[in-house]
């Protein structure tokens, strides 16, 4: 079975599985039942440093009682979901699926059952290259007006810089990397 069928399987099927099903859903979704998904990200998305943000904004939904992650994904990634989990009383833990699961990294499950339809995204909401790969996290008028307008979603993770910072010879992120 190629990748995308099985995807499909769990997403389109999962609801109404059989008990058969159902083992294998568990083991898909890092040991939850598919009916209690609420988000999940793959091996593929947690890596983009977008992904905290979006379980970020996830997070605050308070039908999420558990952010799991599955125990191959690198220290210095799950401590920023580990930090999420604290920040917003989520419990969470880390389940080792003994390669067994490739695809899933990330689930955000509830207690109880939700039967929520989509708990999986195609693509992140992405920051612009020139964004992702700012220098720093000052930026000049024109650049945060930029942002403002393509991912609004990551106004707070930059700042506009001040007449001080200019006097002080600091340079906008996003200028220093269209430069070259
Ligand atoms: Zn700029």
């Amino acid at each position: 079975m190629n990748k995308q069928s099985e995807l499909e399987k769990y997403t389109e099927y999962g609801l109404s599985g059989t008990p058969e099903i159902k083992a294998d859903e568990k083991k898909y979704w890092l040991g939850e039942f598919r009916e209690r998904v609420i988000f999940a990200l793959t091996f593929e998305q947690i890596n983009r440093k977008e992904a905290v943000k979006v379980i970020e904004e996830k997070c605050k939904d308070e039908r999420i009682d558990k952010l799991i992650v599955e125990s191959s994904v690198l220290d210095t990634i799950t401590e920023k979901f580990m930090d999420l989990a604290h920040k917003y009383d989520k419990d969470y833990k880390t389940i080792d699926m003994n390669g067994t699961n490739k695809e899933i990294a990330l689930v955000l499950a509830s207690n109880e059952a939700i039967d929520e339809r989509q708990v999986l995204i195609k693509e992140l909401p992405k920051l612009p290259d020139e964004f992702y790969y700012a220098h720093s996290k000052k930026l000049c008028k024109k650049h945060m007006e930029e942002l403002q307008k393509k991912s609004p979603m990551f106004m707070d993770e930059f700042e506009e810089m001040t007449l001080l910072d200019k006097m002080m010879g600091i340079k906008c992120g996003v200028c220093e990397v269209v430069k070259k």
